[in-house]
């Protein structure tokens, strides 16, 4: 099993060494948004798209320019890779998954990558990490670095720089000690509901926060724009979004962390989640319905993070030896577990279910819960729904399951 991991450090940088960050992101920031003003232009004569190799090509003209002399301070694989990341935002684009790349501003954040390890060095005992052109950095040393060191990424956020150090190492799949096997339903009133009747409620970090976030935002909408009292403002916002991502990450990774501890093999459901969350608005053909409550709904999907939540889940039961397995989402919340009758009708409200035919009732998401369990029961028996397949409530042994 190849495992891709990365471990975030903050770091002590002296007052040089902050300086030089700042100016390697700016640098980097300057040659992405050079290299698409021409990629922009050759798009719009119709030109065939510009080539990394044909880039780089063009960075060592700009490099080599009196226009622009300090590019050649800046760590010359650093702006190469922010041509890769370019790169990488038109594949994306190609392949309809983003709009057109958009060009960097100053007050994106501050970030970018070393891809050389060999330039790296790594001092764990002494808790320092030596970066071209920056050397020596002390970081808080809060756990052990595992595995070949393949990249470092620099950020900035909130006035502090963190480095993420990405290893890669191969381990033996173990086997995992766990026998059950669970259905789990994501929703907004409970975060996720498990068909074998527990639940997580929601941490909703974000609306906890978010009073004061409003609060923050509304001061520094009335402080005149980059005033010293704006600033303040904003970095005081800036800090309040770092907290909400971190007090997520923390309620994320602590119940990923438990379910894949506890089952070994879970199902899902293969929900669009990058469709649900995208932008509601609509366009002036197609103005949105319900634009407010979906802005609602996908604020609260993107507080609770269903999407990191299927990542993490996903790679950790890897690491436990167990499974992670996407089931189908149609009528999940619609369909009867008792009489697999299908309709609309049997959702009373958001929260209730009771079926038309024959008056089974539980919680919706339970219901959801036990049906996703079922269509993974369906995919592992004959790699298809079949529909005439009874229901299992029960937690099943593992071993009973044929995995190929
Ligand atoms: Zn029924």
């Amino acid at each position: 099993m190849e495992i891709l991991q990365a471990f975030r450090f903050k770091v002590e940088p002296d007052g040089e060494q902050r300086h030089n960050m700042r100016r390697t992101g700016g640098a980097c920031r300057f040659v992405f948004n050079k290299a698409l003003v021409l990629q922009k232009e050759n798009h719009e004569s119709g030109n065939k798209f510009i080539s990394y190799v044909t880039m780089v090509k063009e960075l060592t003209h700009w490099r080599n320019s009196t226009e622009t002399p300090w590019l050649k301070e800046a760590p010359c694989h650093s702006l190469q890779h922010s041509l890769k990341d370019l790169e990488r935002s038109f594949k994306n684009f190609f392949a309809k998954r983003t709009a057109f790349p958009r060009f960097k501003k100053k007050g994106d954040g501050c970030s970018f990558r070393y891809p050389d390890p060999k330039q790296i060095k790594l001092d764990q005992e002494n808790s320092r990490i030596f970066l071209p052109k920056l050397g020596w950095m002390s970081y808080r040393n809060s756990r052990k670095v595992v595995g070949e060191l393949r990249n470092v990424t620099v950020s900035e956020s909130a006035g502090d720089w963190f480095v993420s150090i990405q290893t890669f190492r191969e381990e033996l799949r173990p086997a995992t000690t766990a026998t059950t096997v669970v259905g789990i339903d994501v929703g907004i009133a409970r975060f996720a509901t498990m068909s074998d009747g527990s639940y997580i409620e929601p941490l909703s970090s974000f609306k906890k926060h978010s009073n004061r976030l409003v609060k923050y935002q509304r001061k520094m909408s009335r402080k005149v724009k980059f005033s010293n009292n704006w600033k303040k403002a904003k970095s005081k916002v800036q800090k309040i979004h770092t907290q909400i991502a971190n007090a997520r990450k923390d309620f994320l990774h602590k119940i990923t962390t438990t379910i894949s501890k506890k089952h070994a093999l879970v199902c899902i459901e293969d929900l669009q989640i990058r469709n649900m969350s995208k932008s509601a608005a609509g366009t002036s053909e197609d103005p949105g319905k319900k634009v407010k409550q979906k802005s609602r709904l996908n604020r609260s999907i993107l507080d609770q993070g269903w999407g990191i939540f299927r990542a993490q889940l996903d790679y950790k039961l890897n690491w436990a030896g167990g499974m992670l397995l996407t089931v189908p989402a149609a009528n999940t919340s619609r369909t009867c577990p008792d009489c697999h009758h299908v309709s609309a009708d049997n959702r009373k409200t958001q929260a209730s279910f009771e079926c038309v035919i024959c008056n089974y009732s539980n919680h919706a998401d339970m219901v959801g819960a036990v049906n996703i369990l079922e269509r993974g029961y369906r995919l592992l028996a004959c790699g298809e729904s079949a529909k005439s397949l009874s229901m299992k409530q029960e937690p099943a042994e593992v071993s009973q399951l044929a995995f190929s």
